[in-house]
This record gives C-alpha cells, structure tokens and sequence, in this order.
C-alpha cells in the first residue's frame, strides 16, 4: 500500500495505522491540515474490501474536514479516523477502547467523533482511554451532531433555492432524498414543517417506514429517487453517487444533500456544470454537525451553536455568487475560499483566537 503516492494524499500532516491483534482493531488516522487547530473528525467503521480502499476514504474524508473547519470558521484543523471491519459483527468493547488507546497515543493531534458506523455509545466507550474525542454531551441528542447537519443542509437547500429560483420559502416545492438515517430523517422533517413535498428512498425499511408514518414522506424506490424529476435532490446516504452513470438521469435542477464526497470524481463536478445543475458542495452544507461538536468542546449555548450553523447560509450564497461570476464549479469556489482562509491564517496566526 502507498501512502505518498495515494491520489488523495495531498500533503497530509499525519498517516498513523495501527493493528492490534489483541482486539483485531485495525485503523488508520489522517491529520491532513492542523493551520486552524487540532484536527476533528469522524471515526467511521466500515467493512473496506482492502486496505487501499479505506487508505483513500480516510484521505478524502481527512481533506474534506480541512475545507469543511475552514469554510464554516472554526478553528479547528482537517482530520478523520477510519476501523477496517464490520460495525455489526466486528465491534466490541475491547476493539472500540484499543481505538481510544490508538487516538491517545496521537496526543490530540486528533481528536474524534461520531461517523457512519459508529455512534455516542461507541465513542464513550473510547473515552475511557482518551479525552480526545467529542460529541458526548448530555443534550437532547445525547451528543449526536446530526440534527444540526440536517439543520445546516436545510439552510443549504433554502440559500440554493433562493438563489436559483428566486423564492424565499420552500412551500410546494418538492426534495427527494435519498437516505433516512440520522441526517435524512431529521432533514425530512424540516422540510415537510416547511410544505415542501418530499419524497424519500431508504434501502433500510424500517428507517423509510418511520418517516412514511411520522412525518408523511411520500416513498420510492431505492433505485428511482436519484432521477426524480424534483426542484431538489439531496443525497444523505454514502459517497460517491454523483458520477457517470447517475448524472445523465438526474432531473433536479439543485443537489444539496449531507453525503460527504457526492461527486465521484472531479470531472463529474464539470459534468453537472454542464448540465446546468446547481451542486451545493457537500463539506459546506454539512458542515453543521462539526459546528455542534465544537460547541459542545467549548460549551457554549444554544442559540450559540445555532447562529453559528446559519454562516452556512452568507457562505453557500458567497460560493453562489462566484461561481455565477467566473463560470466555475461550486466545488473549485468553494476549496478556493477554504484555501484563502488557510492561508489567511498561515500569515497572521494570531487571527487564530478569534476564529469561532
Ligand atoms: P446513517 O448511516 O444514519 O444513514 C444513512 C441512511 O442511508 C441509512 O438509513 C441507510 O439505510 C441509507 N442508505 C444506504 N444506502 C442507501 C441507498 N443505496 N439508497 C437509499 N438509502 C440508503 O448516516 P447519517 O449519519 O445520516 O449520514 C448520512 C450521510 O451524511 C453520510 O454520508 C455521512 O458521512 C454524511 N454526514 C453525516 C453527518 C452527521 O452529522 N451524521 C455529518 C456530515 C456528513
């Protein structure tokens, strides 16, 4: 496996990888850029057909949390941590606390949080062995950030509107989205509070079944909610679904979703440029769950957290207006101005405090 050469390596900070055969844990962490703070990330547990596989999700996602800390102003830096197994059969409290011993001897480098395959229990039970883990608060959530992701893809959907349709409120439009889990369901239900119609597809019934009954989402298949022809669409299940195959069906006219890394490759950015499609990018308008885990760090208020979630908006409408201006992917603009802020901050670190 290399590392140096890995597509998405891009100068990462930190590569650790640990195997410990006590526990079978096998992970890797990335610190990809730590200019603004110690890097937080999720520590996302998935069964990777190879190493390579997951050495190339952990950059991704690693780099993605760099633009997605800067764009969102906190002073936090870009990092992530993936287990290679399986979250329903492979996890054990001994496996999830050999983790915990593993970001501990990183010495807050990184620090993490809950991601798909994991949840608050798992990173408790990594608490025991480091304090470098967040998104335990006592909340009305218990700590989980997806209610605020959701809120902040909300605001997303709402600037994007806006700015494409030049409608201020989301009554009678229609959203399809693919993926009820955490973000899904509670983004459904914001946008169903706001008469938007909403069709929803979940591979997983149960999670599709409890949004048919408790918040009237109409269903569809699975395998249909990609080509609806809906105002928006907005993908809140994995990576990587924005690409060859799906762009030349899509019918929305605007992709705002939570899923981290939508476009597959950076091509497909251009094609749906092409297509005249507005792309929201993903480590923008998702950016509300990282906002929520550093406030609960800090411990701030509420109303704190919330208006800190509503940047999203200025900013997505600011990544907008470029885009417009120079005929440019979203997605460029928006690591444009990630990049900016970076450096902004190598020039002047003493800037730094007042971030957030
Ligand atoms: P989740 O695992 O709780 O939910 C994902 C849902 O998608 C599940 O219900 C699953 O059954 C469904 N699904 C999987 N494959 C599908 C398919 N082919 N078609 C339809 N449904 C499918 O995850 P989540 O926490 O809701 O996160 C959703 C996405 O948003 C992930 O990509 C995650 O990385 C990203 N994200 C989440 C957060 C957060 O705060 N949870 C923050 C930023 C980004």
């Amino acid at each position: 496996m290399s590392v140096f050469s890995a597509p998405a390596f891009d100068g990462h900070e930190l590569v650790a990888c640990c195997e410990d055969r006590q526990t079978g844990l096998r992970a890797i962490i990335a610190v990809h850029n730590s200019t603004l703070g110690p890097a937080v990330g999720g520590c996302r547990m998935y069964p990777y057909a190879s190493d390579e596989e997951a050495l190339h999700d952990v950059l991704r996602l690693s780099r993605g949390m760099t633009y997605k800390s800067a764009l969102a102003g906190l002073p936090l830096g870009g990092g992530k941590s993936v287990i290679l197994g399986d979250p329903r059969a492979d996890k054990t409290p001994a496996l999830l606390e050999a983790m915990g011993d593993f970001i501990e001897s990183q010495g807050g480098r990184y620090v993490a949080a809950e991601d798909s395959g994991t949840g608050v229990a798992d990173i408790r039970a990594m608490a025991a062995r480091t304090s470098y883990v967040s998104g335990l608060d006592d909340n009305e959530y218990g700590g989980d950030p997806s209610p605020s992701t959701a809120f902040g893809v909300f605001l997303g959907i709402r600037t994007a509107v806006r700015h494409r349709l030049g409608v201020d409120n989301l009554s009678g439009l229609s959203v399809a989205i693919q993926g009820l889990g955490h973000v899904g369901y509670y983004l459904a239900r914001h946008l169903v509070a706001e008469k938007a119609t909403v069709y929803a597809a979940d591979v997983n019934q149960e999670n599709l079944q409890r949004a048919v009954s408790e918040l009237g989402v109409i269903p569809v298949a699975a395998d249909e909610v990609l080509s609806l022809e809906v105002d928006v669409l907005a993908p809140c299940a994995m990576g990587a679904v924005l690409n060859s195959r799906s762009i030349p069906t899509l019918r929305a006219g605007i992709i705002a979703g939570a899923a981290n890394n939508q476009l597959e490759t950076e091509d497909d950015g251009h094609s749906l440029q092409d297509r005249g499609i507005l792309y929201c990018p993903d480590f923008l308008i998702n950016a509300g769950g990282i906002v929520d885990v550093y406030h609960q760090r800090v411990g701030s208020a509420e109303a704190a957290k919330r208006s800190h979630i509503q940047r999203i908006e200025t900013t997505l409408a600011e990544v907008l207006r470029r885009s417009d201006e120079c005929h440019q992917q979203t997605r460029v603009i928006a690591e444009q101005l990630a990049e900016e802020i970076l450096r902004d901050a190598s020039a002047s670190p003493a800037q730094l405090q007042a971030v957030g």
